[in-house]
């Protein structure tokens, strides 16, 4: 007889994994979402009124550095080459970020070269601050106040809702600086879109006459679930243990629509750094498809608030006490019986889409070799250092 699994969410971890699993073994996997779409928060479907494709959950670029991981996507669909260049408001005034060199001259009213422009930042940084311990120090080390209170001060209050200094020092590592005029968002050697969205990569994904999907299907932790040979379950870990030691801290993000002729902004993302604006970013994703064609446009004004449990969860906050509570989740997975735990809620970390694809391949082939040694199945993909 063949293994049946259940993978819940059919996000990017949830398909992949499906995808896999039936590519390396004779099964059936059935796979559980609550919402009415596949896809999780990489989300895209074309808005009815202009035709553009819409990022349902917010601006996805793929981003990697790693050729099998891009290959890997592009095996289910055509990706087109899009450099995301973001601009940046503070103070009445337009730059590009991240922070590079046009950034720096035109912030500091300056003409420097790169080495003047770094030799410049060595000035300002505070080199009292030797180890950088969270975000803030991390920005007052490498870029000193200035630039820090012009475009990560208020934006990262009002996007994480707390003061910089209680956050890691890896969510501002995230972005660049750069002592060029090279002003791409991201470092990565690959990225693009792809032509037909991500919710068309997934449905490739998951092309299989193993694999059955069924939508608006809510998983309940207490049911009896007993005729699987195994649980994958992407959704919040909390959530699973019915948030028996409380709920993980989430930010998440209202999406204001508006529509406009031609073109809004004329650029895909423009960021609001300053606190007293009370938007984050206006994101315009036609711009995101240059090779398209819209007469109309539109866009989404985000805010990003604290998540009530009726809220869709995006970014872990990972603040002291949601570590505890995340330890305490951790322990209580790991004394689970055939259940294992995979992606961005259910290890409650920051994940890019590259991120999630690579462990999710890793994991289905991990679980693969555990079934066919017959030892224990991994239960999470990753390491926690607490
Ligand atoms: N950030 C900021 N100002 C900006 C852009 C980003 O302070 O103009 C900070 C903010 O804390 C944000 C983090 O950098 O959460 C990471 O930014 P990224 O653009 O990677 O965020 P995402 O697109 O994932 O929301």
């Amino acid at each position: 007889m063949k293994n049946r699994y259940l993978i819940v969410g059919a996000g990017f971890s949830g398909c992949v994994l499906a995808s896999r699993l039936t590519a390396l073994m004779d099964c059936d996997v059935e796979i559980w979402e609550e919402r009415p779409h596949l896809g999780g928060n990489c989300h895209t479907k074309r808005d009815e009124s202009t035709g553009v494709m819409v990022h349902e959950y917010g601006p996805h670029i793929f981003n990697t550095d790693k050729k099998e991981i891009w290959d890997y996507v592009n095996s289910f669909t055509e990706f087109r080459p899009y450099v995301h260049r973001v601009k940046a408001v503070s103070k009445g005034k337009i730059y590009p970020l991240p922070v590079n060199l046009h950034t720096i001259n035109q912030f500091f009213d300056r003409s420097f070269t790169p080495g003047q422009a770094k030799e410049f930042l060595e000035t300002l940084a505070d080199k009292t601050i030797t180890e950088p311990q969270n975000f803030e120090e991390q920005a007052l080390r490498f870029i000193g106040k200035e630039l820090y209170e012009a475009f990560f001060y208020g934006y990262t209050k009002k996007q994480w809702g707390c003061q910089p200094s209680e956050l890691p020092a890896s969510i501002l590592k995230r972005i660049p600086v750069r002592f060029n005029y090279d002003d791409n968002y991201h470092s990565n050697i690959y990225t693009g879109i792809p032509v037909d969205g991500y919710t068309a990569v997934m449905e490739k994904m998951i092309h299989h006459p193993g694999i059955h999907l069924t939508l608006d299907k809510k998983f309940d932790t207490a049911a009896d679930h007993s005729s699987y040979n195994h649980i994958f379950y992407t959704g919040p870990v909390d959530a699973f243990f019915n948030y028996e030691f409380g709920r993980l801290g989430y930010r998440t993000v209202l999406f204001e629509k508006g529509y406009a002729e031609g073109d809004f902004q004329g650029t895909t993302q423009m960021n609001y750094c300053d606190e007293a604006v009370p938007h984050t970013r206006i994101t315009e994703h036609k711009h995101f498809t240059p090779w398209e064609q819209h007469d109309r446009t539109i866009y989404f004004t985000e805010y990003s608030k604290e998540t009530t449990p009726s809220d869709i969860p995006y970014y872990p906050k990972r603040l002291a006490a949601d570590i505890e509570l995340l330890k305490k989740y951790r322990a209580k997975a790991a004394s689970q019986n055939r259940v294992s735990f995979l992606g961005r809620l259910a290890t409650y970390r920051y994940m890019d889409m590259h991120h999630v694809i690579g462990e999710a391949i890793q994991f289905a082939d991990a679980f693969v070799s555990s079934t066919k040694s017959a030892t224990a199945a991994p239960v999470f993909p990753n390491e926690e250092k607490f």
